[in-house]
């Protein structure tokens, strides 16, 4: 095995909140494991300029910033290994977890795994993520100023999308499959009144049409009461059909709220079992960005810290 069976701390995840939880427990001498999971960085990997993250005033690619999270992390002590946890047991002490064939024990485990975008899986759209399709607003509306854009979804996270992009863009026109909205009455008259703001009702989205160069610049959707296929322009997509946290592993072993964020007690970063700790977009479907998820890292860290030293671990 390339790492100790039995660790003080096991992050799970290395997006912006696990790599500041381990930052914060290497310096600590909480020599932390981080398994990084298939997607090493987290969700700013997939991205380019992030313009966002304090201390970087003329902005940063969003892999570069997660290298350097890495290395700042691996300076301090911190093991990376880039493989998945498959299993936990948290019904006892030391915690269980597996990765592949691996059993390792933890005495205190910081869970941030993140959250996934939904997306729409039709042609075009792994190629365009971060060049032009996008799936927050908060972090790329900015880079649409003056721009014709459209929001895809009919519930309340496309109608926030679509009034804050109005901020930015010319013309935000909305592309719903059904002809009706999911969205709550106050978002929708919101919406509806908001005069940058069209719809576009009974479009399913098919394909998303760009350059290598340029990036996105079209799309192609089915009107579902014709058949036809129609092409339009764009500047800019924003997919907004809701978020998936990914915590699958922790069905039926850690508190979750109904729509599978993890839940965490008051202002810390506990969960329902006392050593597992949870940190970042795993446990927070409000605000979802990496400095938000960086500060819940660094609570983390302080909480399983206090866990440990309260146990006599340290
Ligand atoms: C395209 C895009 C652009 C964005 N731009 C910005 C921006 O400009 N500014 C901003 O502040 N925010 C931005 N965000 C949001 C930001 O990326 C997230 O809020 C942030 O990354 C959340 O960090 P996290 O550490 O909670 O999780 P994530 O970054 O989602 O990382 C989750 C980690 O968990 C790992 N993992 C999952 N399951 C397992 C497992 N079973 N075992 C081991 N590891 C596992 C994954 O491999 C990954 O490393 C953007 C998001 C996207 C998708």
């Amino acid at each position: 095995m390339e790492y100790p069976k039995r660790n003080k701390v096991l992050i799970i995840g290395s997006g912006p909140a696990g790599l500041t939880a381990a930052i914060y427990c290497a310096r600590a001498n909480l020599n932390p494991i981080v398994f990084e999971g298939y997607q090493a960085g987290g969700q700013l990997t997939m991205t380019t300029d992030v313009e966002n993250f304090p201390g970087f005033p003329e902005g940063i690619m969003g892999p570069n910033l997660m290298d350097l999270l890495r290395s700042q992390a691996q300076k301090f002590g911190a093991k990376c290994i880039t493989r998945q946890i498959d299993n936990v047991n948290f019904s006892s002490q030391p915690f269980v977890l597996q990765s592949g064939s691996d059993i390792l024990e933890a005495d205190s485990v910081i869970i941030s795994t993140g959250a996934s975008a939904k997306l729409l899986g039709i042609k075009g759209e792994d190629k365009f993520v971060g060049k032009g399709l996008s799936t927050c607003a908060t972090c790329d509306g900015f880079f649409f100023k003056d721009k014709s854009i459209h929001v895809i979804g009919g519930g309340d996270s496309a109608m926030e999308e679509a009034i804050f992009l109005t901020k930015f863009a010319s013309k935000v026109t909305v592309l719903h499959r059904r002809d009706t909205l999911r969205a709550s009455k106050i978002m929708v008259d919101r919406a509806i009144k908001n005069p940058k703001i069209d719809f576009i009702w009974n479009a399913n989205p098919k394909e998303f049409l760009g350059n290598d160069d340029k990036g996105l610049n079209g799309l192609i959707y089915k009107d579902t009461k014709t058949g036809n296929d129609i092409n339009i322009d764009t500047d800019g997509v924003f997919v907004a059909i809701g978020h998936n946290p990914n915590t699958s592993l922790f069905k039926d072993v850690l508190d979750m709220d109904s729509s599978g964020y993890l839940i965490t007690e008051g202002k810390s970063s506990k969960t329902n079992i006392p050593g597992v700790f949870a940190s970042g977009d795993v446990q927070d479907s409000t605000y979802r960005q990496a400095i938000t998820a960086a500060g819940s890292g660094c609570m983390a860290a302080i909480d399983a810290e206090r866990f440990l030293e309260e146990k006599g671990e340290l």
